[in-house]
């Protein structure tokens, strides 16, 4: 089934980016630097940026941070990174964005979680103080619900009625309707407040793939705000990058979804920007947005007779991803290059044929000579112990070739 048309959903400007509407789905991220740390926050926004996040959240949890986000702001000009930067604001986001009106100001967007941001109280007064600086500073925010932090009294009312009507349904089910008329609600409640609808973005994470799913399918049908998409707490590894995809990929390709994020948990010194990199792979793997140049690489068998043809797949990718910083300015389109590296000739010549350029590298018992495809059709026959240079080589002739001369000659 092909993927469905996205969902109309009101367009939101995020600084330079515009989410939803019929914008591209954008790639956002999150620091886990302290944010009072403006070095280490810089650094690490500037990798994530590098890396593709199109828009950089940091969170805003104490008055030192809030004192940091302007200087990160700066820090960042200096060195021409303008991703808009999130704050992400929980318990005390009200209080911060009027005692510093320099992070208000500073920041692209405000993050408000109404699950913590009037605990404790009666009225939504806290709430309603980070919609007004939102209004005064020209701000948009995303009201992110989580199931972490749910609302407990809209909870605790939705559960009673339930107790009390006709045909009541399970506390799972009604925990997901929560979840959604929480979002919805404050969303319709920031209106009310004087906020247009095109500075919200909603979001409702939960940590369940097949709950995920119910909640954004539920939200979708309900409002037309542009929605952020996220599986919270995915985990790591493997878990929480299929997890991540399996519920991202269902969503997107029901049309629903306009921003996302893929909450991995690196290992200790793990990379960050692996998250960037898992939600550039979920869309461009749908078909709907290109990032970088991709690598058909079978999973090699008993055929391969060693690990050279791993070792270089990993090469060429790793290439073609470094490439990218330079390519993008210099190549329109290069970020659609398809090419293959195969292990030996079963699959090898066929799937190099369906790449712009393909190599299959010999397989046990074969003539040690790899052939490369180019448009279809045979090149040459690399040999001896520079195969992989070669081939690089004759990767740059082609992108050159190809996406160095205007669009429409090519
Ligand atoms: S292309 Fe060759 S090496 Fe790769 S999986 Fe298929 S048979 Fe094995």
């Amino acid at each position: 089934m092909a993927v469905q048309p996205r969902r109309n959903s009101v367009a939101v400007k995020v600084g330079r980016v515009t989410v939803g509407g019929a914008h591209p789905v954008v790639v956002q991220s999150m620091t886990n630097t302290d944010t009072a740390d403006v070095t280490s926050t810089v650094n690490q926004v500037m990798a994530l940026a590098q890396a593709g996040s199109e828009l950089v959240r940091v969170t805003v949890n104490t008055e030192e941070a809030a004192r940091a986000v302007p200087k990160i702001v700066e820090t960042l000009a200096m060195f021409s990174v303008r991703v808009p930067i999130v704050g992400d604001f929980h318990y005390n986001g009200h209080l911060l964005l009027k005692k510093y009106p320099d992070c208000a100001r500073a920041l692209a967007k405000y993050r408000i979680n109404p699950g913590n941001a009037n605990i404790g109280r009666k009225t939504d007064d806290n709430f309603r103080t980070m919609i007004d600086c939102a209004i005064e500073y020209g701000k948009p925010v995303r009201i992110g619900v989580n199931w972490g932090s749910l609302d407990q009294a809209l909870l605790m009312r939705m559960m009673d009625e339930n107790a009390q009507s006709a045909s009541p349904v399970d506390a799972a089910t009604v925990t997901m309707r929560a979840i959604v008329a929480s979002a919805v609600m404050n969303g319709q409640a920031a209106e009310s407040y004087g906020l247009p609808k095109d500075r919200i973005i909603l979001s409702a994470k939960v940590s369940n793939v097949q709950d995920l799913i119910t909640v954004y399918r539920d939200m979708a049908a309900q409002c037309d705000y542009a929605l952020h998409l996220g599986l919270t707490e995915a985990g790591l590894g493997a878990k929480g990058i299929v997890a991540t995809t399996a519920a991202l990929a269902i969503l997107l390709q029901e049309g629903i979804g306009d921003t996302i994020r893929a909450s991995l948990t690196p290992l200790p010194n793990g990379d960050r920007t692996e998250e960037v990199i898992v939600s550039q792979q979920i869309l461009q793997s749908l078909g709907l947005r290109s990032f970088t140049p991709q690598v058909t690489a079978c999973p090699g068998c008993g055929r391969t007779t060693s690990t050279f043809f791993q070792d270089m797949a990993d090469q060429i990718q790793t290439y073609l991803r470094q490439q990218m910083a330079v390519w993008k300015e210099q190549y329109t389109g290069v970020e659609e290059l398809k090419v293959a590296v195969m292990g030996c000739i079963v699959n090898g010549p066929g799937e190099s044929k369906h790449s712009h350029i393909g190599i299959s590298l010999p397989g046990t018992f074969e003539e040690p000579v790899a052939p490369v495809y180019v448009d279809g059709k045979l090149k040459c026959t690399l040999r001896g112990d520079h195969i992989v240079a070669d081939f690089i080589t004759l990767l740059n002739e082609y992108v050159a070739t190809r996406y160095g001369q205007p669009v429409g000659a090519r």
